[in-house]
């Protein structure tokens, strides 16, 4: 099936059912009705702001259905689902047995890629458990570096289907895609695609960890210059080899010691290319150095080298990466710095909400009060906590699913000292500082890493990030 095929269906008078009044349901009924469509949408929810929104949509004529995300609309030919709804909804299992196609947010945006004579920009795709986010934003100031005209789009927060029906032109987008979108976009072929890593993550959501990589391999479907993989992570060259891809497309490795033919590599201190260079078995070029990466902690420099590999292979020259490179700069909350006080260190990384960030996150550092807890999302703690434990001066815990780290603790590191938050208002936060404060030491670091979801008690991870800022930072005027 050639993507232009399909890119160009006609969609006058075809049923589309859209599952979520969201952020990605609402374009996608507009795009769909805009189309000739006839779209109703479904919603599980039924209040004021849902209502407000399908009073918006329904004049313009598309069908809303609130209070009922469960029943198909029978005349349903398509679903085009949020992608964060749970795979076994009724809804869905309604559709396969009516052998209806359900689509994401990705796989729309993909379909109507080219559709308005412009956006059919190839795309490099990033996934993975951890580092999409920072590795997508370092592709595309790589990208920009080289002059390229591009966008870090996807599940980053900008949305792909404004990205390719938009009025902007682009050479090449940089697109992050998340476990729940890769399941949803079966007909998906990037230009190149790389799995940074593959860790347990949303397995409730996915069911088994089989499934959930799987979905991630999919990135790989149909690649047609290079799948790139991360040496360290056999898991993620397994899912190369298990995929379809185009004659020619290569796979290549990236890695923190030195580069074998086909990967890329560190040596002295350097960023190597052993990869895109015409004698790769004799080779090696050049790209920048460990320290141009920001900040230089090994897994930023694994991000760094998925970036620089999905670049190369899109034929971006050595100067643009490092360019690229120099240029960027990371996101809040990602082992952020915040404040020292007392000669302690107080660092944000609101951002790691599963164990494999947090492992990374812990093994940045000599001695560390942690903060943790949260929403567990399914996860076992045991395996973090006994590789951090001699490094743990005391931990503060906090959150609904705060006893199962609290029991790994128990089990892994009894001498270890441990607070126990037993609030869940967002004033909690100031007391966990305060305990942290009290068990830290001069030289320590105090570690927001929580190895959890934050939507038990705050909104979102930055508004978990920023109550902790807040509080270190009340603190830090307190003793000036
Ligand atoms: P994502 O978009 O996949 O959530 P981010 O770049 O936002 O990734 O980083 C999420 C968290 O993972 C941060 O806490 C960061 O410190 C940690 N992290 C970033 N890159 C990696 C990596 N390659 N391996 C492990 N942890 C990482």
């Amino acid at each position: 099936m050639g993507s232009q095929e399909v890119s160009t269906a006609d969609w006058q008078g075809k049923h589309v059912t859209v599952a979520g009044l969201g952020v990605s349901g609402i374009p996608a009924a507009r795009a769909l009705h805009e189309r000739g469509a006839l779209v109703t949408v479904v919603n599980d929810g039924d209040d004021e702001r849902a209502r407000a929104q399908a009073a918006e949509l329904e004049a313009l004529g598309i069908t809303v259905r609130l209070g009922d995300g469960a029943t198909l609309p029978p005349s349903t030919e398509l679903v085009v689902t949020a992608p964060g709804w749970q795979p076994d909804k009724p809804l869905f299992l309604a559709a396969a047995e009516a052998g209806v196609d359900i689509w994401g947010d990705v796989e729309l945006a993909w379909r109507l890629r080219g559709t308005n004579g412009r956006q059919a920009a190839p795309w490099l795709a990033v996934t993975g458990t951890n580092g999409k986010t920072t590795t997508v934003r370092m592709l595309a100031s790589i990208l920009q570096a080289a002059g390229l005209r591009t966008a870090a789009v996807g599940n980053i927060g900008v949305s792909l289907l404004d990205a390719v029906l938009g009025e902007t032109e682009y050479d090449v987008l940089a697109v992050e895609l998340s476990s729940y979108q890769l399941h949803w976009a079966p007909s998906l072929r990037a230009h190149s695609a790389a799995v940074l890593n593959l860790a347990p993550d949303h397995l409730d959501w996915h069911g088994s960890m089989e499934a959930y990589a799987a979905d991630k391999g999919r990135v790989y479907e149909g690649n047609t210059v290079a799948c790139v993989y991360n040496a360290a992570d056999p898991a993620t060259e397994e899912l190369v080899r298990e995929a379809d891809v185009e004659e020619g497309c290569r796979a290549i490795g990236f890695t923190l010691g030195a580069p074998g033919p086909s990967q890329l590599g560190v040596v002295d201190g350097i960023l190597v290319d052993r990869a895109f260079v015409k004698n790769r078995q004799k080779q090696a070029q050049e790209l920048a150095e460990v320290s141009d990466v920001n900040p230089p902690a090994p897994h930023n420099i694994a991000n760094a080298l998925a970036a620089a590999a999905l670049a190369r292979a899109f034929g971006v020259e050595p100067a643009a990466v490092r360019d690229g490179l120099r240029n960027f700069r990371p996101d809040a909350h990602r082992i952020e710095h915040v404040a020292d006080i007392d000669g302690v260190a107080y660092v944000d990384d609101s951002k790691a909400t599963n164990t494999h960030a947090t492992e990374a996150s812990l093994a940045a550092y000599d001695s560390i009060v942690w903060i943790a807890g949260g929403l567990a999302k399914g996860a076992t703690f045991d395996e973090l906590v006994t590789g951090a434990a001699k490094r743990l001066r005391g931990v503060v815990l906090m959150g609904a699913d705060r006893a199962l780290i609290h029991e790994a603790l128990t089990r892994h590191a009894p001498e270890v000292p441990v607070v126990d938050l037993d609030r869940t208002d967002t004033g909690a936060m100031s007391e966990a500082v305060e305990h942290a404060a009290r068990l830290a030491r001069p030289g320590d670091t105090v570690l927001l890493a929580p190895a959890c979801a934050s939507m038990d008690m705050f909104t979102n991870y930055i508004k978990r990030g920023e109550a902790f800022a807040d509080a270190v930072r009340a603190r830090a005027e307190e003793s000036a």
